[in-house]
């Protein structure tokens, strides 16, 4: 057929919003964007007909183009995808998963009007910020605290409050970046704090704070260095230590810890990482950490301490600014309420759990996983074998945690085609390469997605 006759096949706009197809899909589809994809069908066939590239085609060829094209338009374009990198905090991929009572919170106070800000004692104007705090007071054993957007707003919050037009003195082992837009240095000159630099990259000594303790200083800063090591020849002032200098100076020392870890990871044969009652217990005046990372909950910034800094803190009008939504606060009910039982929280808590659980369980999963996938029979070699997960988010980053991983190599596509194809799944396999073959982590995948991940091997090869 020539071209001029295949374009004058093409239907017009009206024959095809009577296909059933079309009917259905208006059913649970907006109108516009089912007749937006309707006419990026037609212009697509009309460029293929003009380009040569069409010799003939039925209108089932079209619904079939539309089909996908709404279904890409449809879906949300913040999406579910699978983690199998084995990275347990993986910011680019949301950090932290709820657990199910956190889920439930949300969608509680997203359906429904709630006592945000009231007290249904008095039946008068309430604290937004009073549900939580009892809880973390609890857990943390702080006199009070308060909760913001992230751990950004909550440091730069307390230096604002604490610290504005006065100096923080701040060691320069610890002025890191953290995340790419996280860097201390930054958020400091944001706050109005007046950054003083003391010590060297490798070595801090207390006399460097002493020194530099003036009518000027409005606060001592220790920064946890999260995602990176300084090894060998080093030295750090001890909180202890920082803790005893700002007494006996009258300035209020801030800690801030980044990770928020509330479990004694020692006790679980891990390297100690400083907990934020560790840190309390110590004397600290204020520390601040992030909800999804250890901790295992929604993005939220968590400032904890001595109630009189604390009160000036919520009396700030930047933390209305930063202030918290009615969702995250729902999420962190329900994720700090098993911190109460720690057993409970490192069973529940699916960042702990998957930080926690043996081995030997993901070597069956991903025995189970690898009989999947071969049961496809496709054209890929599948191995087995031991490898290490990271707990990522800047936490933890010298930890290894061992796992095992599923190796997969095929003869006729390369691992990087591989990897682009699931990724470009409906649902995105997001998996890491490593000489030249791709590796599910089963630390980081769920026994519910093994279908998925076999559909998507399917839909590549
Ligand atoms: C991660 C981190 C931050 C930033 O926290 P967000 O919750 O991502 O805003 C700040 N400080 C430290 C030490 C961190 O580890």
């Amino acid at each position: 057929m020539g071209n001029k006759e295949l374009l004058r096949k093409l239907p017009k706009m009206d024959e095809l919003l009577k296909e059933a197809i079309v009917i259905d899909k208006l059913k649970d589809t907006l109108r516009p964007i089912v007749l937006e994809s309707l006419r990026e069908a037609l212009d697509s066939f009309r460029i293929d007909i003009l380009n040569g590239k069409i010799e003939d085609f039925e209108r089932s060829n079209i619904m079939e183009r539309f089909s996908s094209i709404i279904e890409v338009k449809n879906s949300p374009k913040l999406k579910k995808v699978i983690n199998a990198t084995g990275v347990i905090i993986h910011t680019n991929l949301g950090r932290s998963l709820l657990c199910g009572e956190a889920v439930r919170n949300v969608i509680t106070a997203a359906e429904n009007y709630n006592n945000l800000e009231y007290n249904l004692e008095t039946g008068a104007r309430g604290s937004r910020y009073a549900h939580v705090e009892e809880l973390i007071k609890k857990i943390t054993g702080a006199e009070a605290a308060v909760v913001v957007n992230n751990n950004a707003a909550a440091v730069m919050l307390t230096l604002s409050t604490l610290c504005s037009g006065k100096e923080a003195i701040v060691s320069r082992g610890q002025l890191v970046e953290i995340g790419g837009s996280f860097r201390v240095p930054d958020v400091m000159r944001f706050s109005g704090a007046k950054l003083v630099e003391v010590g060297t990259t490798n070595r801090t000594h207390l006399y460097d704070y002493e020194n530099n303790i003036t009518e000027e200083t409005g606060v001592l800063l220790k920064v946890h260095t999260s995602n990176f090591k300084i090894m060998g020849f080093t030295e750090e002032v001890s909180l202890e230590e920082l803790v005893e200098l700002g007494n006996k100076k009258k300035v209020p020392v801030v800690e801030d810890i980044g990770s928020g870890v509330l479990v004694d990871f020692s006790k679980y044969g891990f390297t100690y990482e400083p907990t934020v009652q560790d840190s309390l217990k110590k004397g600290v005046d204020v520390v601040t950490f992030s909800g999804d990372k250890m901790l295992g909950g929604p993005q939220a910034g968590i400032i904890a301490g001595k109630k009189e800094y604390i009160d000036k803190i919520k009396k700030n009008q930047l933390t209305r600014a930063l202030r918290i939504d009615k969702m995250t606060l729902a999420a962190l009910e329900g994720t700090l309420k098993y911190y109460i039982d720690e057993t409970e929280a490192v069973k529940k808590l699916p960042t702990l759990y998957m930080i926690l659980s043996p081995k030997e369980e993901h070597k069956k999963r991903a025995q189970r996983l690898k009989t999947r996938l071969q049961r496809l029979g496709l054209d890929f070699n599948i191995r087995l074998e031991a490898d290490y997960s990271m707990v990522g988010g800047g936490s933890m980053p010298t930890e290894k945690i061992e796992t095992f991983v599923l190796k997969i190599k095929s003869s006729s596509a390369s691992a990087e085609q591989l990897e682009k194809k699931l990724r470009s799944y409906v649902t995105p396999v997001i998996v890491r390469i490593y000489a030249g073959e791709i590796i599910l982590d089963l630390r980081t995948i769920f026994d519910k997605d093994f279908d998925t991940i076999a559909e998507a091997f399917k839909n590549v090869m």
